[in-house]
């Protein structure tokens, strides 16, 4: 009789948006391994090598199984030379060397905390490891000149570098939803990022905000900001204008991901017992110095910092705006390529623009987008690629 078949068959799609990928999957054993890889080529600047291992990962992401052997591999796209050599070390060895001495070495290790300090980017980490920097705490002792983001980076080092809950970004949404509606009746407020695809965790919290009434959420951000500025809500902040109309993008497309919108990068200042008091079920525990660490959360302050986005789009560019912020990172690298090279149109978060048609495709909702660039809709918690 034939040997009933092993490995399940399973049809992988090469493009990440054409895939479903769930927030927890069954390979982190080698795609944590194949993301400290990637990372280190993002911290030399070789985007085309890390997004080559992040689309390795992602692949491993989308599959219902636990790898066990090389052959079930076979048939898998974006499974590149390097990261299958890494992955048969890990199926035969238990760890990849390569992984783990990069994990170890000094360069990654000091690049890994020097871009850990808010406002400090690959290219400025580099050159300070290459003076012989190691740590935010080197930073501080050699007198370096930092600019105001960096500042605050360095200040708040520890809060910034503690993962944000659920709960948090509860609180914070709150906030926001507060300060946007004092200053903008009517005005729609959307979480965004990492937490609308369903992580309990998160590096920041993102929102979208947006009116109903085109052009009345012109100026807006300013008034936010000053809003929560009266409140005390603020550590740090930065306000970018909307420069959309003005820029001389080509179609649909600002230079690199950065989009135009005008934009908040923000540090609140989040009262702790406002966390801890946020669930009425748990409202009896919150008795001051007790065992729940209510007053211990931050080294005996009461506060913690936390990074706040905040984005304003008009409405005809929220679907698009929507899409475009809630991630991540390489399902949306992956929608682009996708627009690009399969369907000769350019997608941005502000429109979406078919070349061959010459004209912009009007959407009001994320299915729309997906409908037009022909692909199934993936919602935001299947798009953890
Ligand atoms: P994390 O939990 O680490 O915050 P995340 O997926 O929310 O995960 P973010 O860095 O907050 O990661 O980014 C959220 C989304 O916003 C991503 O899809 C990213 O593409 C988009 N984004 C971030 N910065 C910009 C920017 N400057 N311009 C345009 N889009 C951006
Ligand atoms: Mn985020
Ligand atoms: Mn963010």
């Amino acid at each position: 009789p034939k040997p009933t078949e092993v490995t399940p068959a399973v049809i992988m799609k090469s493009y990440a948006c054409q895939r479903r990928t769930p927030l927890k999957h069954h390979n982190s054993f080698l795609t944590e391994a194949l993301e400290i890889l990637a990372e280190n080529a993002e911290f030399s600047e070789n985007e085309g090598r890390s997004v080559a291992f992040r689309r390795s990962a992602s692949v491993l992401k989308a599959l219902p199984y636990v790898v066990r052997a090389m052959n079930e591999l076979k048939d898998l796209p974006c499974l590149g030379e390097h990261s299958l050599r890494v992955i048969k070390e890990i199926l035969e060895d238990g760890t990849s060397s390569e992984v783990e001495s990069t994990r170890q070495s000094e360069q990654f290790q000091a690049m890994k905390a020097l871009t850990g300090v808010f406002g400090v980017g690959a290219r400025t980490a580099d050159r300070w490891f290459r003076e012989g920097l190691r740590s935010p705490e080197d930073l501080i002792r050699t007198g370096q000149k930092l600019n105001h983001a960096q500042q605050a980076g360095v200040q708040y080092y520890t809060d910034l570098n503690t993962p944000v809950t659920e709960k948090e970004a509860m609180v914070i949404s709150d906030i926001v939803e507060k300060a946007v509606k004092a200053v903008l009746p009517g005005a729609i407020i959307t979480l965004t990022g990492g937490f609308r695809r369903g992580k309990e965790v998160g590096h920041d919290v993102d929102f979208l905000i947006t009116h109903p009434e085109e052009g009345a959420e012109e100026r807006l951000m300013p008034k936010i900001v000053n809003w929560l500025e009266d409140q005390g809500l603020l550590l740090y902040q930065k306000t970018t204008r909307n420069s959309y109309l003005e820029s001389k993008d080509g179609p649909a497309r600002p230079p690199s991901n950065m989009d135009r919108f005008e934009r908040c990068f923000s540090i609140f200042k989040l009262e702790q017992a406002q966390v801890n008091s946020d669930t009425r079920l748990e409202a009896s525990s919150c008795n001051f110095g007790t065992t729940d660490g209510t007053q211990e959360c931050h080294s005996g302050s009461s506060w913690r910092a936390v990074r706040v986005d905040l984005v304003v789009s008009p409405y005809s560019q929220f679907a698009f705006a929507t899409l475009g912020w809630t991630g991540s990172k390489l399902f949306e690298r992956e929608l682009r390529r996708w627009a690009g090279q399969e369907k000769g149109m350019s997608l941005s978060s502000h429109a979406l623009y078919d070349s061959k048609q010459q004209r912009y495709l009007h959407a009001i909702s994320e299915e729309d987008i997906f409908a037009h660039l022909g692909l199934e809709y993936i919602p935001p918690s299947e798009r953890n690629a």
